[in-house]
């Protein structure tokens, strides 16, 4: 085996070769370098990653050997606990230094902590960078010196900040060592399900480093300059649909907010607004959950607002299973979540109103619906996905008040006024005119027939009402509040 000096590049979250600073830094290291991926199965963390992740993940790492082997170059995959399998590489290949970007979810930042104690023990040196985020989690603090827990002042900060590409370049070579350690057969991962139910996710998505510069580009040229006023709007594709390739790291931040930047710098030379500056707000949304799990580890599990721990969820698994297939009754909610089922993804919007009926209208633990979203996703991320959770179950930080909840008709009158999206995903409805598309409960029964509609037959009765169930929810809810008050 080779024994010159020897770099092994890990890649994690880092699915690229353009911005990736650890990447850059281990090709100025100048010494044949060894890219490897290593899929750490972990059934005891909670969140290992769930099957629409994992099927993404299958696509961006065929996508990155296809890159690297254009290059002549090659990614090994290996199986195991990260730390043996370096340790093993690292021996096989006489490696001396060992370059990564950094990962913020709690069991991979302890985990990290023991690697990098491991490897300098063995003489190897470490090399972590920020290759995921626009500013790593612990340079702000708020003017008391704590973590932020409120968005304003945060995204405030973040405009004072120079946020640019590291290099913008895709290496032109990598070089490589004489002989390749070896390697797993991706397939013998197993990250592709036995019984294909991928079908709609692969016609929506193009995982890869190609695929997120693609979309990246046909949001700039078409979609961004009405993002400010139609990103609410389900019906249509108005946001950019980045949040995979964001999540994989197939694309940096930086890359995406410097692109927004400069078209931000035209708009305003020509005075006129394209809502290039609502994007880079949503950019910093994504950094501000990483601030928010990174200084509050146990919020993946726990309530930021500890008055929560004591909240008295409902435990109705019937309730559950309907709101999982998308058979509540409410239609804009159940075109929610049969989009999330059959695509990996569903419209922001339409997230909030959905974890609103489950955690208000339901009166279920926003838990249970992150776990569900955890499975479901293509760009399931613990630190947006427990933040969006806490945010409209009203348990986090800068959360919704207890008081919002979303009205699933009027939601999806204004946000759906043609009824298209619910028609496209919930087709049983789909010629239903609107209004009687997002309540058709209360459309004429002679329209219901025409349009061959039975209720509790073809298509279910809503499962709960929506004013009962608001109130039951606004009870619930401020029962909490005055025990804390009274407590305090
Ligand atoms: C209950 C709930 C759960 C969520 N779970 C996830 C999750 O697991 N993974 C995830 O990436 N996002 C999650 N979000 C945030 C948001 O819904 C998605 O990021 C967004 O819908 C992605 O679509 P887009 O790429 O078109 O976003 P755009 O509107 O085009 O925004 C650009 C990028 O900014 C980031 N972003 C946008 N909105 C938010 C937000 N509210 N919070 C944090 N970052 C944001 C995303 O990375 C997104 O790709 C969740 C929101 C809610 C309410």
């Amino acid at each position: 085996m080779n024994t010159n000096p020897v770099a092994i590049m890990w890649f994690r979250q880092d699915l690229r070769l353009q911005d990736n600073p650890a990447l850059q830094a281990a090709l100025q290291s100048n010494v044949p370098i060894v890219c490897i991926y290593i899929w750490a199965v972990n059934d005891h963390d909670q969140w290992s990653m769930g099957s629409a992740s994992r099927w993404w993940l299958h696509q961006s790492l065929t996508a990155l050997q296809a890159q690297l082997t254009k290059k002549n170059h090659a990614l090994v995959i290996r199986q195991g606990d990260c730390l043996s399998t370096l340790q093993s590489l690292i021996q096989e290949t006489h490696a001396t230094h060992v370059y990564w970007n950094r990962c913020y979810e709690p069991s991979r930042r302890t985990e990290d902590l023991q690697i990098r104690k491991v490897l300098h023990t063995m003489q190897v040196m470490t090399h972590e960078y920020n290759g995921s985020l626009l500013i790593d989690p612990d340079q702000f603090t708020n003017t008391s010196g704590k973590p932020y827990q409120v968005f304003t002042p945060f995204w405030k900060r973040y405009l004072l900040e120079h946020i640019k590409p590291t290099n913008t370049s895709i290496p032109a070579d990598l070089p490589h060592p004489g002989t390749w350690p070896d390697s797993t057969p991706l397939e013998q991962l197993h990250l592709e399900p036995t019984i294909d139910w991928t079908q709609g996710i692969r016609a929506a998505w193009t995982p890869g480093e190609v695929g997120a510069q693609q979309q990246l580009k046909a949001f700039i040229s078409s979609r961004c300059i009405s993002y400010e006023q139609d990103r609410d709007r389900p019906d249509r594709q108005h946001t950019s649909e980045l949040s995979p390739h964001l999540h994989f790291g197939e694309i940096s931040p930086q890359t995406v907010w410097s692109h927004l930047n400069s078209r931000l710098v035209i708009e305003q030379r020509k005075s006129f607004h394209l809502g290039t500056a609502a994007v880079l707000r949503q950019l910093v949304w994504r950094d501000f959950s990483y601030h928010l799990l990174y200084h509050y580890p146990h919020t993946s599990t726990q309530p930021l607002r500890e008055k929560f721990l004591h909240f008295t969820w409902d435990h109705n698994p019937t309730a559950l299973r309907a709101w999982q297939k998308g058979l509540t009754g409410y239609p804009f909610v159940d075109a929610g979540m049969r989009q999330l089922w059959k695509t990996g993804w569903m419209h922001n919007r339409v997230r909030m109103v959905v974890a609103s009926f489950l955690t208000k209208h339901l009166l279920l633990p926003w838990q249970r619906g992150a776990e569900w979203f955890w499975d479901t996703l293509v760009d399931a991320d613990l630190a947006n996905n427990t933040m969006g959770w806490q945010w409209v179950a009203g348990c986090g930080a800068d959360a919704a008040p207890y008081f919002r909840i979303f009205n699933p008709v009027t939601q999806g009158l204004k946000c759906d006024p043609r009824g298209e999206y619910v028609g496209r995903w919930v087709p049983e409805l789909a010629t239903l005119p609107t209004p009687w598309i997002h309540k058709p409960w209360e459309a004429p029964p002679l329209l219901l027939a025409e349009h061959g509609i039975t209720l509790g037959k073809t298509y279910p009765y809503p499962i709960v009402d929506h004013q009962k169930a608001r109130q039951r929810a606004l009870a619930a809810f401020s029962a909490l509040k005055h025990e804390s008050e009274g407590a305090g």
